[in-house]
């Protein structure tokens, strides 16, 4: 008998931040806000969810900001 497991990546968007400068590409723009969350799989069902991890993505570069959960939450928007 064997088991086949792993970790599986879900990365959804929860919704946008009010429109600010990028550091990166110097553009005024609203940012996407990302929930990323691993998932324990076994033979690829996704079975556990592990601890979610939050982003935020500028909508022009494509440059990103890691964020709190107090943060992400702020800006939610998407149910
Ligand atoms: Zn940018």
């Amino acid at each position: 008998m064997f088991l086949l497991f792993g970790f599986r990546p879900v990365v959804k968007k929860i919704g946008v931040t009010k429109k600010y400068r990028c550091t990166r590409c110097s553009n005024v723009s609203c940012w996407e806000v990302y929930e990323s969350r691993n998932w324990f799989t076994l033979f690829f069902i996704p079975l556990i969810p592990m601890k979610p991890e939050y982003f935020e993505r500028c909508s022009v570069c494509g440059g990103y900001n890691q964020l709190s959960r107090e943060e992400a939450e702020r800006c939610r928007t998407i149910v």
